[in-house]
């Protein structure tokens, strides 16, 4: 999308004199993505919601699905919760589908429809923060204003020896009106912006950067001193706490496995999981039971261990231990059957990643489940 600024001269960006070559090498490396090319605003903003906190590669598919499920923006607002969430299974950072889901309702309600242009309008929608409205404004509405994000960052502490700790609203802010020179200068905002995220990606990687192949490189502080590696500066990182949960695996006669909805407000809110929850460390199978029965009105019989998983969120680190069991005896309360249920394998309920790893092996007939993952998922 080009400039709608006024023209302003190309020497606010001669001090470093590469805004030509990075869009020449941009132009001529960027990578294909299903949201490139034909800049519709709508799957604009739902990449830039994934791209969050989120790989390239690992978001294509998810983007895929999700824009298949809802086409348009009024089929986003109209989204039942484990419809919206479905898609998003694995994705992580759940807030984030529903926040799309409330701007797309806000968007029926005051814009036609349709996303606005500008930064205000674009911040005032829940969900999108300096980062999305300037990249959806720029990229969609050729809007001057520069994207800060964790490979921009990266980029120009190193290109300018910057020891700031980017992570803070402060240093982003400052790092964006450094470079609003540059973009009002460049003449297309939009590729201007996706250019410098790329080469972050692409070259300026965290720890082997491909300086030789760098459009920047003949003003690059840190390539001329060979500090690269010693920028971005981050604070040493907290030990992060570990918690302990016990999750059961029950089967009914038709093979049916039991979910249970977490609540829609907080951690992993309106997804399944196993029947269980936290519980001490050093607790015995009859405590794990106890648990059970008062979430779902269910007694299990015939406990039997089943392994662990191991799950690291953003802030703690999960210790499931699975049991497989039988209903001894009562049954589910009316008043929880929107929140429990018999769920077919695989289910169509949008699960949490320690129960699809679980019922992942629980599926086949195995137990004995052993296993970690990673996760993004801490909202
Ligand atoms: S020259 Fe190297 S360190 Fe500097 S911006 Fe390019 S890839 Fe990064």
């Amino acid at each position: 999308m080009k400039c709608r600024c006024p023209a302003v001269s190309n020497d606010v960006f001669d001090p470093i004199r590469l805004t030509r070559a990075l869009l020449v090498w941009y132009r001529a490396n960027r990578r294909e993505m299903p949201w490139r090319g034909h800049p519709d605003p709508y799957a604009v903003w739902v990449s830039e919601i994934m791209l969050q906190q989120t790989q390239v590669d690992t978001v294509r598919p998810f983007f895929a699905r999700f824009m298949a499920r809802f086409p348009t923006i009024a089929s986003l607002a109209a989204a039942p919760d484990d419809a919206l969430l479905k898609p998003w299974e694995g994705l992580g950072y759940y807030t984030r589908a529903r926040n799309l889901r409330k701007a797309a309702q806000v968007l029926l309600d005051r814009h036609a429809g349709k996303l606005p242009p500008t930064l205000a309008e674009l911040t005032a929608l829940p969900g999108i923060g300096p980062y999305t409205a300037a990249a959806i404004s720029s990229i969609c509405f050729g809007v001057c204003e520069p994207v800060v994000d964790g490979n921009v960052a990266r980029v120009f502490s190193r290109f300018w020896l910057l020891a700031d700790d980017f992570r803070k609203p402060g240093p982003r802010a400052a790092l964006a009106d450094r470079l609003r020179p540059a973009i009002t200068g460049c003449g297309d905002p939009g590729d201007f912006n996706q250019a410098i995220m790329e080469l972050g990606a692409l070259l300026c990687s965290p720890r082997s950067p491909a300086c030789e192949a760098c459009p920047l490189r003949p003003a690059c502080a840190a390539a001329e001193t060979g500090r690269q590696c010693d920028f971005p500066v981050r604070p040493a990182a907290a030990a992060i706490p570990e918690r302990h949960a016990v999750g059961f695996i029950f089967r009914d006669a038709r093979n049916r496995v039991l979910l249970v909805r977490r609540d829609s407000a907080g951690l992993l809110g309106g997804l399944w999981e196993l029947p269980g929850g936290e519980i001490p460390k050093t607790h015995t199978p009859a405590a794990a039971a106890r648990l059970v029965r008062e979430q779902t009105g269910l007694a299990p019989a015939v406990l039997r261990p089943a392994g662990a998983i191991s799950h690291t969120f953003s802030h703690f680190r999960l210790r499931l231990s699975l049991y497989t069991a039988t209903v001894a005896s009562g049954r589910i309360a009316p008043s929880l059957r929107d929140r429990v249920r018999w769920s077919p394998l695989p289910s169509d309920l949008p699960l949490t990643t320690a129960a699809r790893h679980a019922l992942a092996d629980a599926g086949d007939g195995r137990n004995g489940v052993k296993g970690s993952s990673k996760s993004r998922s801490a909202r």
